[in-house]
């Protein structure tokens, strides 16, 4: 039977939906993964079992609060499979964290430990509060009841967390020993990203972005484009904004623009970036009244007259509205999911070179699993080995995805979806259906 697209697994085929900007992240997942279904001609059962998420917890998180009052929240953790491996995904917490955009960051994991070669399957946790709002102490109880709560999901052999938007290594420190508690051994292969003195990685916490400065050279050199004063726009100044402009200008590229929720700050000469960092770290991790660069709206930044175009912060930024006023000739993605599909269609008539998320920001889950290997070793690497091996898997990563998507005649980020649901596919062919 040919391949069609159902978002909800069905085992009755409809057409195609038209591609729209999304409303819900998952869909816009499965309409990547429906073209390249259709390129593989994956198997109806496959497709079904490839969209369909193995595991969906859904948890309320009572914190006493500061006030001694009691507060209910809401926590997921969305295991999309693990088919390669266990499964790995960050923890987020944020207001807008709910079960689509869940759902599509654990998927989107899946497909990028594949396009990676990381031997791990996808999942993705979160909890819906404003972590800006809470106290240090309020954040630890979340963190340990949301832990606690999922104590028999996490596991160094089972699910891995990692940080993701407004957690960090002190969130995976309180993971870890809530996890090790129960345990009643220390785990610390529990979770990445966690700090360096519990057994984190060096060059974890600089991975992302390193990954993302990596393919963005990789794509100008496939472009013929000349590294040494090309031009760069950063969406987003935080953990995978900041690193990547850092480490692109130390390659020799001009950033002009930065930007964080306080707005874009823009500067044709090139901004300092390590002025820039300390005046962001010194100011609460907020780039508000920074005099380094004129300010210009996010809108404006993402229209900038440059070579390349970094979004490193949230989903959906670059849509039907304003992809037609994009100027970059790549766009390469920090954040998770910032270029809808109907802006995929948009870019891809233009000419413009998007490196997709699940390859350009798959550094951070490559040296996660670094981080993972060393826990279990018991002996840990040096940088320049992190980096090393980093820079490798990523160069090798886009080569291949660039390969495919020559092949078909498709976008990269066809091609890295292509890369990722073959390997995936060929796996669960190996292992068959346990009945
Ligand atoms: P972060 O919380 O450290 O930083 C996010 C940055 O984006 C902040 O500077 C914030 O002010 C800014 N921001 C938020 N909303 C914005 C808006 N509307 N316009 C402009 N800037 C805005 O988060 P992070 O860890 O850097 O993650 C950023 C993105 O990268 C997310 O999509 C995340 O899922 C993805 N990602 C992160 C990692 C990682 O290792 N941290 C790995 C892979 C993907």
């Amino acid at each position: 039977m040919p391949f069609k697209r159902d978002v909800h697994a069905s085992s009755v085929y409809k057409e195609p939906a038209p591609i729209r900007d999304h409303e819900n992240p998952f869909e816009a997942m499965v309409d990547r993964f429906d073209v390249a279904a259709q390129i593989l001609e994956l198997d109806p059962g496959f497709y079904e079992y490839l969209i369909t998420p193995t595991r969906i917890h859904i948890t309320a998180i009572p914190v006493v609060m500061d006030t001694g009052r009691i507060k209910v929240y809401t926590g997921y953790r969305v295991i999309h499979n693990d088919i390669l491996g266990p499964s790995k995904g960050g923890i987020r917490y944020s207001l807008d964290v709910n079960l689509p955009e869940v759902k599509a960051l654990a998927a989107w994991m899946t497909w990028k430990c594949a396009v990676v070669n990381v031997p791990f399957g996808g999942a993705k946790g979160g909890v819906t509060c404003n972590p800006r709002e809470m106290s240090a102490g309020e954040l630890e109880r979340l963190t340990r009841r949301y832990t606690s709560n999922l104590i028999d999901v996490f596991g160094p052999d089972k699910d891995i967390p990692a940080p993701d938007m407004n957690t960090n290594a002190q969130t995976m420190a309180w993971i870890l020993d809530t996890y090790s508690m129960h345990a009643k051994r220390t785990e610390n292969a529990v979770v990445t990203g966690k700090p360096i003195k519990l057994g984190g990685s060096l060059g974890r916490r600089e991975a992302t972005g390193r990954g993302v400065m990596t393919t963005a050279l990789a794509g100008m050199d496939r472009l013929g484009m000349r590294v040494p004063q090309s031009t760069v726009a950063v969406q987003g100044f935080g953990n995978v904004g900041s690193v990547a402009a850092q480490l692109m200008a130390e390659q020799g590229c001009k950033i002009v623009a930065v930007s964080d929720v306080s707005g874009g700050y823009h500067n044709a000469n090139g901004i300092d970036i390590t002025k820039a960092l300390e005046y962001s770290e010194k100011n609460g991790y907020s780039l508000e009244g920074f005099d380094g660069a004129e300010s210009i709206t996010n809108d404006e930044l993402l229209a900038l007259e440059v070579d390349i175009l970094a979004p490193c912060a949230m989903e959906d930024q670059i849509t039907s509205r304003n992809a037609e006023s994009v100027k970059a000739k790549i766009i390469v993605e920090g954040a998770n999911g910032p270029t809808t599909p109907k802006a995929d269609a948009i870019l891809k008539d233009r000419g413009v070179m998007v490196i997709p998320d699940i390859l350009a920001n798959a550094g951070g889950v490559t040296v996660s699993y670094f981080e993972w290997v060393q826990d279990r070793q018991g002996y840990f690497w040096s940088i320049d080995r992190v980096n090393r091996r980093l820079d490798r898997m990523m160069r090798i990563a886009f080569d291949s995805v660039f390969d495919v998507a020559h092949q078909h005649d498709v976008t990269l980020r066809i091609g890295a979806y292509v890369d990722a649901i073959k390997k995936v596919a060929d796996a669960l062919k190996l292992r068959g259906i346990y009945a």
